[in-house]
């Protein structure tokens, strides 16, 4: 530790920024150690994009089984119900935004914007009286954590209301404000993950335009049985089922207009994505378009097993989509290989888009003064562990870069250990 650095005492509060994988594991390494940690996420549940991901690499369990707690015996496996639960030194606090950073390393002061909390999961049985008066309210997901209906006010109808008077256990409040409160934090911990870059501004594949144009964080919700189509593997215009499907690699990434960076784990979700089908979805085709496969590390046999089950590879780009009456999509591809265009026909388009640093990333890094790198937090210290950001800072997943959750999980244990390490 410099000579200069403010010494945090075992027990001083730390904020963790981000409930997905990353920071649920830093949030219960950290408490269970004896550390009051307050998890913040702007979103209504924990679990941040692992909520969405149906069956996970490289295990292929399903993900929500997936492990994240695994020393913590007597806890389901079940990260969303996990030790948040039964943890007195967490705080959790979703729907929740940073308004304000100030304060110095070790002390630093915080102002957080929570809510409107228009149902209150402390209260909330999940009975479901809600949800069948009124659609303003539903279950995000049966794992979700905290255990609670949510309420959107864009959906608000006649119902609502009723299911406000009619809640069994008085958890509804249909006039609930936002708070704030302020407070003072030691150390902060940066697990604000990453976000599918939205290719609408890709002319060529028409997504936005077409419905059938869709992206594989949106294919994923397809696939699961939680998802909006129980599972099935159906078009979003008309619900038929699909029969052919093509994937876009390198959609934005790798590409100087949007994203230079590879985003890495990428060909890998693409062909976990290709062999569930191939392998659950009887008879639906499934081709490839790529500019190069990058399965990394021990990834290479997802690869082997696409071209095994029958998954077609084609190396080049994709330079125009046009939607037909009969609701499939004619493709002109380009094939660099052969130096050739030809044309195909598909159900459904899949766009392997850029995964880019979460909204608010730029600013927060600002705040904070710490260095940047392709948008995403850069380590302090490249002789260091890329997990410190700076005095009292740390990061860790999908803010740090693109990262599957083993390396997120690894990464969040390593900034627990360097946090109780620096107090020690
Ligand atoms: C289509 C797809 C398939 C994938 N499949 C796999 C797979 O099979 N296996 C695998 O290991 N990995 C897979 N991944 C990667 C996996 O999603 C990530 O490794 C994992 O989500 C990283 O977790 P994280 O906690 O770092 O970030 P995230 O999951 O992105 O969570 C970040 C959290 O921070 C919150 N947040 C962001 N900014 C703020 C803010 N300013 N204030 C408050 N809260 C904020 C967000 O709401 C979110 O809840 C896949 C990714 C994609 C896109
Ligand atoms: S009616 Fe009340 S208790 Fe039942 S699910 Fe809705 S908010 Fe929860
Ligand atoms: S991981 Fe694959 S699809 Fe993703 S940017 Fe890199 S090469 Fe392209």
């Amino acid at each position: 530790m410099s000579p200069n650095k403010v010494k945090s005492e075992m027990s001083d509060p730390v904020l963790v920024i981000g409930a997905g994988v990353a920071g649920l594991t830093v949030a219960v390494e950290l408490a269970d150690s004896g550390v009051e940690t307050v998890l913040v996420d702007r979103e209504t549940s924990v679990g941040g994009n692992a909520l969405n991901l149906y069956k996970a690499f490289p295990t292929d369990d399903c993900f929500y089984c997936f492990e994240s707690n695994r020393s913590r015996p007597g806890i389901r496996k079940c990260f969303y119900r996990s030790a948040l639960l039964d943890q007195p030194n967490i705080d959790l606090r979703v729907d929740t935004e940073i308004e304000e950073l100030n304060g110095e390393p070790g002390s630093f002061e915080i102002r957080l914007k929570q809510g409107p909390q228009y149902v209150d999961p402390k209260k909330c049985t999940m009975c479901g009286a809600c949800t069948e008066l009124s659609d303003a309210f539903s279950l995000l997901s049966p794992q979700c954590q905290p255990q609670s209906v949510i309420f959107n006010p864009e959906k608000e109808d006649e119902g609502s209301s009723k299911a406000e008077e009619e809640c069994p256990t008085g958890a509804i409040d249909l006039n609930a404000e936002s708070t704030e409160t302020t407070l003072t934090v030691s150390d902060i911990v940066i697990a604000t993950g990453y976000q599918e870059m939205k290719p609408n501004q890709i002319d060529e594949y028409g997504y936005g335009q077409y419905s059938n144009v869709i992206t594989q964080l949106e294919l994923a919700k397809t696939l699961d049985p939680n998802g909006p189509s129980h599972g099935a593997l159906v078009r979003p215009s008309d619900g038929a089922q699909v029969r052919r499907l093509l994937m876009v690699q390198c959609v934005g990434s790798r590409d100087e207009n949007y994203h230079p960076f590879c985003s890495k784990i990428c060909c890998v979700f693409a062909l976990k994505h290709a062999n569930i089908i191939r392998r659950e979805r009887n008879g639906t085709d499934v081709s490839v378009v790529y500019m190069d496969i990058r399965t990394y590390d021990r990834h290479e046999r997802y690869y082997r097993e696409a071209r095994e089950a029958g998954v077609e590879f084609t190396r080049g780009r994709v330079s125009e989509v046009t939607p037909l009456e009969d609701g499939t999509l004619d493709i002109t591809l380009y094939d660099s290989l052969l130096d050739k265009y030809f044309k195909t026909n598909v159900d459904l388009l899949v766009l392997s888009s850029a995964l880019e640093p979460s909204t608010g990333m730029t600013k927060m890094i600002e705040e904070l003064g710490l260095e940047s790198a392709s948008g995403y937090v850069s380590p302090a210290n490249l002789l260091d562990t890329e997990v410190v950001a700076g005095d009292h800072v740390y990061a860790c997943g999908g803010a740090i870069g693109p990262a599957e959750v083993p390396e997120s999980v690894t990464q969040a244990r390593a900034v627990a250990s360097k946090i109780l390490q620096e107090r020690m």
